[in-house]
């Protein structure tokens, strides 16, 4: 008696799920946070609230919501980096 082929099965129950961002926006206002008059980088997504990173201080917004920062020396900088990063590799060219 064969065994069964299970790879159809194994490959369907693995994926990774990434909501897809439907687009992306700049806004021009006063940091709730650093209380100074900034930029910030947003991605707006299908079934989720926005994503907004502010470019001064490295604060982030999901749907409204403070995001915590990581206790980790450099968390605000790496944050505004890795948002540059970000909104470069979405916009189809460097
Ligand atoms: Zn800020």
């Amino acid at each position: 008696m064969a065994a069964r082929p299970v790879e159809s099965t194994v490959m369907t129950a693995i994926h990774i799920y990434a909501p897809p961002v439907t687009r992306r926006f700049v806004l021009a206002r006063t940091c709730p946070d650093c209380g100074k008059r900034t930029r910030m980088l947003g991605w707006a997504y299908e079934w989720y609230g926005a994503t907004v990173v502010c470019l001064r201080c490295g604060r982030e917004w999901q749907d409204g919501e403070w995001m915590p920062l990581p206790f980790m020396r450099g968390a605000r900088e790496h944050s505004i980096a890795a948002a540059k990063v970000r909104w470069r590799r979405l916009s189809g060219h460097d």
